[in-house]
């Protein structure tokens, strides 16, 4: 996989500093034949590796990845990010019912789709309507009738001798029928023909225009690889549409076809259809499908465990300083620790993260971080001798300190017994009580 490769080209790469040009060509080499092997279209693989490579060259050398890791992870953020970032909703009609088309070649897993998508709708408490606009093929108006009836959808179809033949009619009197009968959701079901043509887009335009479709869905096999992006195309042109349904993803398919026609049309793929079996359907899932398409799952999931610990351990170096252990606990290491621990993040998260520092918490909870802020203007006004020994603080110099700083007397004496708490707390803290088990933490 392309994460074992790349853990193979950063084999000798440890360190600080930028990744150098070498090795961020090496990566992008490598990256590309993922691609490639994925069935990405070239000029999308070109865009992206370069893309990659421009932020590889920027970003310093991560503490807690190693180099391998922190490619894929900026990999796997582009690719989330073409692909669309978020998951992309349905959108319904304000008023009357939400109509939605599907486009596609034959083939692409439209009819079997337009079921899925019934099911779906039917389980969120909607009450689709399947209409049947496909009569090029003879069996085609069966074959939903079949699936209509698995998933227990009606499905609106021509009548023998009335408006057989007229898809576009069929379409348009489905959408009443819908307003008569109260259905919320209406899915159309088109034809479609072995190979982009010009009739076929045609019909799809004039069955768009009959009903004024809320979404057009353009379906699309994930298998066809390469050539998806090429009917995608036709398709926009052609017919115009929101969104892509990729099926048959339970193929041996990587998704390529995701990426390359994310990128191309600048549509979201919406939806991902993976087997034969009517809850085979699901929303699709940017960053599931990014692991995917570069094969790069185990990888993601070891990044976020590195990022994890990483976090923990600045987040216990940072107590274990707090703590100090020896009692000369002064306002120096206080404001000093106080600043360090801005810098991780807001108190409260980090000691969230601490084993037994749940008792702690309240006093955390409210926390203002611009409180540091205050406190530090207030210190600063401070001599040495009295950071250093803030016993040495008395009613005249807190009024010296206050003026200072700009701050009231009551704020200074506020922060001079906050800190003979927290010393106070150090002091437990260092002697083991409530953090059970933290290692360097005596006990
Ligand atoms: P249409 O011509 O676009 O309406 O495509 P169909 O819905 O008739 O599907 C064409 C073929 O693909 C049928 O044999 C379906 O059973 C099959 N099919 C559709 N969706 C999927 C899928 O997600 N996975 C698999 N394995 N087969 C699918
Ligand atoms: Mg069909």
């Amino acid at each position: 996989t392309l994460s074992d490769r790349l853990a193979d080209t950063f084999k000798n790469l440890r360190g600080k500093g930028r990744l150098s040009e070498a090795d961020i060509d090496a990566t992008a080499r490598e990256i590309r034949i993922a691609l490639l092997e994925a069935d990405v279209a070239l000029p999308v693989v070109k865009e992206f590796v370069a893309a990659v490579k421009e932020r590889a060259r920027g970003e310093e050398v991560s503490q807690a990845l190693n180099p391998a890791q922190q490619i894929v992870k900026i990999v796997d953020e582009e690719l989330v990010e073409i692909l669309g970032g978020e998951t992309r909703r349905l959108r319904y009609a304000k008023t009357g019912p939400t109509v939605i088309m599907l486009a596609g070649l034959q083939g692409a897993g439209k009819t079997t789709l337009a079921a899925k998508l019934a099911l779906w709708l039917k389980e969120q408490g909607k009450t689709p309507l399947l209409v049947a606009a496909d009569l090029q093929r003879p069996n085609a108006v069966n074959q939903l009738q079949v699936n209509g009836e698995r998933v227990g959808v009606p499905v609106f179809a021509p009548e023998p001798g009335n408006g057989v033949g007229d898809p576009v009619g069929v379409a348009r009197a489905s959408v009443e029928e819908a307003k008569r009968k109260l259905h919320d959701v209406v899915i159309v079901d088109t034809a479609g023909r072995l190979g982009v043509d010009a009739e076929l887009m045609q019909q799809a335009a004039d069955i768009r225009d009959a009903v004024t479709p809320d979404e057009v869905l353009f379906v699309v096999d994930a298998m066809i690889g390469q050539d998806a992006v090429t009917t995608a195309q036709a398709f926009l042109d052609g017919v115009g549409y929101d969104g892509v349904v990729l099926t048959k993803l339970d193929g041996d398919a990587r998704g390529g076809a995701a990426l390359s026609i994310a990128k191309v049309t600048g549509k979201p793929v919406m939806f991902a259809s993976a087997g034969e079996k009517m809850t085979d359907f699901d929303l699709f899932h940017p960053d599931r499908m990014a692991s995917r398409i570069l094969d790069m799952g185990d990888m993601l999931t070891l990044i976020e465990q590195a990022e994890k610990t990483f976090d923990q351990e600045q987040a216990l170096k940072a107590a274990e300083k707090l703590a100090g252990g020896k009692g000369d606990f002064t306002l120096d290491d206080f404001l000093e620790q106080m600043q360090q621990v801005r810098k991780l993040g807001s108190l409260s998260k980090i000691m969230g993260m601490l084993p037994g520092m749940g008792q702690f918490r309240d006093q955390l909870e409210n926390f203002d971080e611009r409180e540091i802020d205050r406190i530090q203007a207030i210190i600063q006004s401070m001599t040495p001798a009295e950071r250093a020994d803030p016993k040495l603080i008395d009613g005249s110099r807190r009024a010296r300190i206050a003026k200072g700083s700009g701050r009231q007397v009551s704020d200074v004496n506020q922060l001079v017994d906050r800190f003979f708490e927290a010393r106070k707390m150090m002091q437990q803290l260092a002697r083991g009580g409530g953090m059970p088990g933290m290692p360097g933490m005596g006990g």
